[in-house]
């Protein structure tokens, strides 16, 4: 039975999948100490909010969420990107409990047990093995990198996050085989630069289960794809390297899904951007990997109207579109980012034209992205399930993260539970879902 006086904690998580992970490992904590998580302000004793501080929009739904905590329940600690701007926070809002910046685990709990003991009885033996986990129990975000060692000029998460760190390989892998072991039937392995893991710590050994293995990518895809489990990397730059893995792709040891933020095509605005690996013709690798593995989805982000970009340079991109083909593809508008050096850049594009070159590009992605899932219809393909409803499933194809990309509908009432492939033959298709029913 549930106890009267057990501690409740409100918890608030923004921002992307890697604030995502740090949320849970705090929950983990909490509850690991006999703190309990409770859905609504009215509920807890005290409201934790882990913010984002990306761009302009996330960094005003921070301070519009610390606001509604505060008036709700009145004691707010603060964590995550938008945390490392404390001065922001505090003129804003100077009645908040702490502030800390992201994956400061620690320091947040030290703000909690200040303003919120812990209970004399923690019950630790309730905490899963694989810690609390915020996405649904059939799919997990595996951190393998904190921080990120670019400068891109748009970007201000090295300043809050700073540089890469890597985690240990043997660790990540316990924590996927704990993760596996509990029921998660895919693994989405996520950092801010996933092609880079390692290289901070010069590649160096470390052991899994006896064995010695060097801290790269390739060794971590390969073991991973040893577990019963869908295996996605996020965040890759167009590196050399990148070429490594693709042979696992070919072989579906880990999920034919290349996330590539291109981010543009031009090469000047590509320098102003200062992205990583900007020197490479992407046009190219994107063949080379196509000719690797010809079943390769390949994702990718977009910037449109970057400081200076003309019509001429915006066309190019659209060019690229068109002959890159991707498969799923995201666009922003470009915004200043507090602290950020591209602020300083001359020619801002004017929001309308901003809004028209986004609209522009948007039209010529879905009608690549259409046409390509046309080319499905017909064929049998593998699909896990997220959601069973009445009347109808809704899963995801090997080409489709969660969140971010397409969905696959089928129709029909089926005793299933989500988490289970099946196969299922395509009969409709849209700019970015599929239609299908369960394959005889
Ligand atoms: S690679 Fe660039 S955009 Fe990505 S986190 Fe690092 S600095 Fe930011």
């Amino acid at each position: 039975m549930k106890k009267i006086n057990t501690p409740k904690i409100g918890f608030v998580s923004l921002g992307c999948a890697k604030a995502l992970v740090d949320s849970e490992r705090i929950i983990t904590q909490l509850r690991a100490e006999g703190y309990e998580i409770v859905p609504t302000y009215q509920e807890a004793d005290l409201v934790i909010i882990n913010t984002c501080g990306f761009i302009n929009e996330a960094i005003q739904e921070s301070l519009d969420t610390i606001e509604e905590a505060l008036i709700e329940n009145g004691k707010v600690i603060v964590t995550g990107c938008l945390g490392a701007r404390k001065v922001t926070i505090l003129e804003n809002y100077p009645t908040v409990l702490a502030i800390t910046g992201p994956h400061a685990y620690q320091e947040v709990m030290e703000a909690v047990h200040k303003n919120l003991p812990a209970p004399h009885d923690p019950v630790a033996d309730l905490i899963p093995k694989q810690g609390i986990k915020l996405t649904p129990p059939h799919y997990a975000y595996l951190k393998i990198s904190e921080g990120c060692s670019h400068h891109c000029s748009y970007c201000i998460i090295p300043e809050l996050r700073g540089p890469l760190v890597s985690r240990p390989i043997g660790e990540i892998l316990h924590e996927a085989e704990n993760l596996v072991e509990a029921g998660v039937k895919e693994l989405l392995v996520i950092s801010q630069d996933t092609g880079a893991y390692g290289s901070d710590i010069n590649f160096k050994n470390d052991f899994y289960l006896g064995k010695t293995l060097k801290t790269d990518l390739f060794n971590l895809a390969e073991q991973l794809s040893q577990f019963n489990s869908w295996i996605r990397l996020h965040y890759l730059y167009p590196y050399k390297s990148i070429d490594n893995i693709l042979p696992l792709m070919a072989e579906n040891k880990i999920l034919p899904y290349l996330d590539i933020p291109f981010q543009h095509s031009n090469k000047r605005i590509l320098n102003l951007m200062q992205r990583p690996a900007s020197g490479e013709d992407n046009l190219k690798r994107i063949e080379t990997w196509r000719k690797m593995c010809p079943d390769m989805t390949i994702r990718s982000t977009f910037i449109v109207g970057f400081p200076g970009e003309t019509d001429q340079e915006f066309e190019e991109l659209l060019t690229f579109l068109k002959e890159a083909q991707l498969d799923r593809v995201g666009c922003f508008k470009y915004s200043h980012v507090k602290g950020a050096k591209a602020n300083d850049l001359p020619n801002y594009i004017p929001e309308t034209i901003k809004e028209e070159r986004l609209a522009q590009f948007m039209q010529v992605q879905a009608e690549i992205s259409a046409n390509k899932l046309a080319k499905k219809i017909g064929k049998t393909i593998e699909v896990m399930i997220d959601e069973v409803n009445e009347d109808h499933l809704v899963g995801r194809s090997k080409a489709d993260a969660p969140e971010v990309d397409g969905n696959v509908f089928i129709e029909g009432k089926y005793n299933r539970i989500p988490g289970d492939i099946i196969s299922v033959t395509v009969d409709q298709a849209d700019e970015y879902d599929l239609f299908g029913r369960v394959a005889e």
